[in-house]
């Protein structure tokens, strides 16, 4: 699909070319392995770019796996919308949905064969013993009691953890490594727990379930993954994942590699914390359009190219670093700047009456739909006596800097005449609620002839034959960068991150807007159709990004 000098060029693919040039490898295999316990997010955006990105560069093959071993926290929900995310980010697996979980018999028959090996064990220390007899980073830990049990012990009692005779936390199965290990994951880590649980794929047909260290390595060598991609926190279980396949009768040998997470500022990432927002009603769900998931952004307006292209610019290295939201903001607002239409809207309105245009006139102008891409045409936009302009456009006194409309000055109004604001009403608390004007007849697509060119172009939308829109503004849901990082991030959230504007009017042609369709408001910035609450009939816009980085640092 991509040209080779299209390729992405890190760390890992340079051990793929080098792979490939030693005939190590002759063909390349990924996997992305999310377990499905939440949605996703733009951290696993970051991984699905790489791991599916790197099979298509190398006409490779990745797979999609769901890593499902901890059935208590799993859901169907979970599987079924991880899949559409992975779709619509513009990926495609490899064959078949897999699962951890259709492995699990050969996952117990291994297992057997560490046993048989005299390489696992079954333990009986309770929980706080195992961890008391791990040890510490400072401290070598001390073998369980259990540990030397016979082989034929060991398989008898492994089989009665299968069957259900022993009760959860009674006995564990263990790999007989080296609790004096200096990486913490060799003491003799847990291979199988028992859990009496009802998992989404398996149902009740198990009662023990393997551990991830265990399950990870072996399905990835099951599926003959050449490179396994996983993020830092892995990198100590690396040496467990290589004990395992070196000591099971497996033909594949895949390699794991490292990089690092994506964190990204104001946000948080990790599924228990977004979970939590949720759970708490803090958000109006997974796909909220403040969460940084791949359902919330897309409901917020922003397109698969968009996130596509920031996971490119950000690269894949071993460095921990945070990124700032300006960099996710400025990859959709430069997509969207090329492909998505103009439309006008005024989101706070006030009525403009142009007293010298005829009153039951409608005039049908035709407005470019895009300044630079003629490709997209022109619509037809109505004019009238009464228009609605936004109310922070007009002032009754301004200086200079102020390019709008001023009492007794003239400015434009886009893709019509120029107006000049004679009067206003106003109510009882001084808010202007109507401005007077007069309008040029002759300034339809050319200047005024007394050469008084105005200064200013703002947007407007006839009162008559607008729709009235409901537009959610959305802002960082933080108030501060690293929300993770405080005693409490639910305490952090910015109240302001939705603020609703229920009076708004939009021009005619928006009604023929489609879920998710981006649109530039001219002068406000990028909008899509609400995806759950929008339709014809009821108009809800949600902003996806403002035309300009407000949040850039002063000096800009
Ligand atoms: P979380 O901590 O957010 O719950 P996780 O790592 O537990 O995430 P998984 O479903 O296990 O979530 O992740 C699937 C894949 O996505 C893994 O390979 C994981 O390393 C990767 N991944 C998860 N979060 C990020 C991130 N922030 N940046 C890059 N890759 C990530
Ligand atoms: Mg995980």
């Amino acid at each position: 699909m991509s040209e080779t000098s299209n390729r992405a060029s890190n760390f890992i693919t340079n051990i793929i070319d080098a792979d490939l040039d030693s005939g190590k490898h002759t063909s390349i295999q990924t996997r992305f392995p999310p377990e499905p316990n939440g949605y996703l997010h733009i951290g696993h955006a970051k991984s699905i770019c790489l791991n599916f990105g790197i099979a298509n560069d190398y006409q490779g093959k990745c797979n999609l796996r769901f890593d499902d071993t901890n059935p208590e926290k799993e859901d169907i929900d979970y599987v079924n919308s991880i899949q559409k995310d992975v779709q619509w980010l513009g990926f495609q697996w490899d064959g078949d949905v897999r699962y951890s979980s259709d492995y699990f018999d050969r996952l117990y028959g291994y297992a057997v064969e560490l046993i048989e090996k005299g390489l696992a064990y079954v333990d009986f220390l309770t929980p706080d013993e195992i961890r008391e007899y791990r040890g510490t980073l400072q401290k070598p830990g001390k073998n369980s009691p259990y540990r030397d049990t016979s082989v034929d012990e060991n398989l008898t009692h492994f089989e009665k953890m299968k069957n259900g005779e022993y009760k959860e936390g009674e006995c564990c199965l263990r790999a007989k490594v080296d609790m004096a290990s200096s990486f913490m994951c060799m003491r003799d880590p847990v291979l199988y727990r028992v859990k009496f649980a009802h998992h989404h794929q398996t149902g009740d047909k198990w009662c023990i379930y393997p551990m991830y260290d265990f399950t990870h390595c072996i399905s990835d060598a099951i599926e003959g993954i050449t490179h396994s991609l996983c993020t830092l926190e892995f990198q100590d279980n690396r040496r467990i994942y290589d004990w395992i396949i070196e000591n099971i009768s497996i033909e594949c040998t895949p390699r794991q590699y490292e990089f690092s997470r994506l964190n990204l500022e104001y946000t948080v990432m990790s599924k228990r914390k977004l979970n939590t927002l949720v759970e708490q009603n803090l958000v109006s769900g997974w796909d909220d359009p403040r969460m940084p998931t791949i359902a919330g952004f897309r409901r917020r307006g922003y397109t698969p190219a968009s996130i596509r292209e920031f996971c490119k610019r950000i690269g894949v290295t071993k460095m921990d670093n945070t990124i700032e939201m300006g960099v996710l903001e400025s990859a959709v607002r430069e997509d969207l700047n090329e492909s998505a239409p103009r439309a006008m809207a005024v989101l706070d309105p006030i009525k403009v009456v142009i007293e010298n245009y005829p009153e039951a006139q409608v005039e049908t102008l035709n407005i470019k739909n895009h300044p630079n891409d003629e490709s997209q045409g022109s619509r037809e936009v109505p004019f009238s006596r009464e228009l609605y302009i936004e109310a922070e456009d007009f002032r009754e006194e301004a200086n200079k800097k102020y390019k709008r409309l001023v009492l007794d000055k003239a400015v434009r109004l886009r893709g019509a005449y120029v107006i000049t604001a004679t009067r206003c009403d106003k109510d009882d608390e001084g808010n202007v609620t109507t401005v007077y004007c007069t309008y040029d007849p002759n300034t339809l697509g050319k200047n005024p002839e007394d050469g008084t060119k105005p200064k200013g172009v703002i947007h407007w939308v006839s009162a008559e034959q607008s729709l009235p829109a409901e537009i959610r503004l959305y802002d960082r849901l933080f108030t501060v960068p690293n929300p993770g990082g405080e005693e409490d991030f639910t305490k952090v959230i910015n109240p302001e991150s939705l603020v609703v504007l229920s009076n708004a009017r939009v021009e005619p042609y928006l009604a023929q807007a489609k879920p998710e369709q981006a649109f530039q408001f001219e002068r406000q910035g990028y909008f899509c159709l609400d995806n759950k609450d929008g339709s014809a009939d009821k108009l809800v816009f949600n902003r996806t990004v403002g035309l300009r980085d407000t949040w850039a640092k002063i000096g800009d």
